[in-house]
């Protein structure tokens, strides 16, 4: 099984955190300390902020169900005249179908409001179109809004040679033998690799699945190639929210809110946005709040059990 620098796949959320530890050097760097606020939800925040953007998994939804009254939030906030956004590392699929799912859930985004970082991915490939690029995604996953030309990477070793580049987008059905496809075919030639969810795992009922985050980091480590991430922590995806938001005004009237320190609370933070920190369900359930804090040198403006 691949590791990074040495990490086994994790099982808990101390060894998720661990595990983000140690591909630090690859993400932005910390704001610093700062005061970190308690708060029983979201509501004592409604005046102090103008745009607000929620991470979706651990937050507004656990798999295919919502939790309870996160809609109700997001609702409440839209009442009172604040712009509200999704923004997800979810890459596997095509933003309408993300919307549509969002909306099946009572979440009320639309394709304006939701922001997912294949989305930011794609923004960039379309303006290097032209190369023909092996895909990772799930082997049912849609690939027909993808720039051409394109092939999905499967168990043919000649189709990762035959790669100009490769964007990794989603990898429920990625194997360790693909991954070591993936790195002998770049061990000989080097080539740029584009990371749509930079997650190193994600909650699943029972276990942390691997995401393509922990892949990209694992052959970084395996043939010295840098992958370009486009969601969060990185700022593309945000860039992105600004420019969905049609927001211009001060960064500091931006609230993120998710469950991860590396990817939410850390990658807001270094756009200059404040971030509220969700520990009662999603990937940092049952975490020491202070010893992560502390350890990581993340520290949130807010934590709260739900929005
Ligand atoms: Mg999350």
């Amino acid at each position: 099984m691949a590791t990074v620098d040495g990490g086994g796949p994790p099982t808990t959320p101390a060894q998720v955190l661990a595990a983000y530890e140690r591909v630090r050097d690859q993400l932005p760097r910390a704001v610093g300390e700062r005061p970190l606020r308690p708060l029983p939800d979201l509501a004592p925040l409604t005046d102090a902020y103008d745009l607000f953007l929620f991470d979706a998994f651990g937050v507004l939804n656990l798999g295919e169900r919502a939790i309870p009254d996160a809609s109700a939030r997001l609702q409440a906030l839209r009442a009172a005249g604040k712009t509200v956004l999704m923004v997800s590392n979810a890459a596997s699929v095509p933003l309408p179908r993300l919307v549509a799912k969002y909306q099946r859930l009572g979440m009320g985004f639309t394709a304006e409001t939701l922001v997912s970082s294949r989305e930011a991915l794609l923004a960039h490939w379309h303006a290097h179109a032209g190369a023909r690029m092996g895909v990772m995604a799930p082997d049912d996953g849609p690939l027909d809004d993808l720039p051409t030309p394109h092939h999905r990477l499967l168990d043919d070793p000649a189709a990762y040679d035959a790669a100009e580049g490769f964007v990794l987008l989603g990898s429920d059905h990625w194997t360790p033998h693909r991954q070591a496809l993936l790195c002998d075919s770049l061990r000989r030639h080097p080539r740029p690799v584009w990371v749509g969810n930079p997650d190193l795992v994600a909650p699943r009922e029972d276990a942390f699945s691997l995401e393509p985050g922990w892949w990209a980091a694992d052959l970084q480590r395996a043939t010295g190639v840098v992958p370009k991430a486009f969601g969060k922590p990185h700022a593309a995806i945000f860039q992105l929210a600004l420019a969905k938001a049609g927001y211009r005004g001060d960064p500091r009237r931006v609230l993120m809110v998710g469950d991860t320190l590396h990817t939410d609370v850390l990658g807001a933070q270094a756009m200059g946005f404040d971030a509220a920190w969700v520990v009662g369900q999603g990937a940092s359930a049952g975490l020491d709040v202070m010893a992560a804090v502390r350890r990581t040198g993340i520290w949130p403006d807010y934590v709260l059990p739900h929005i």
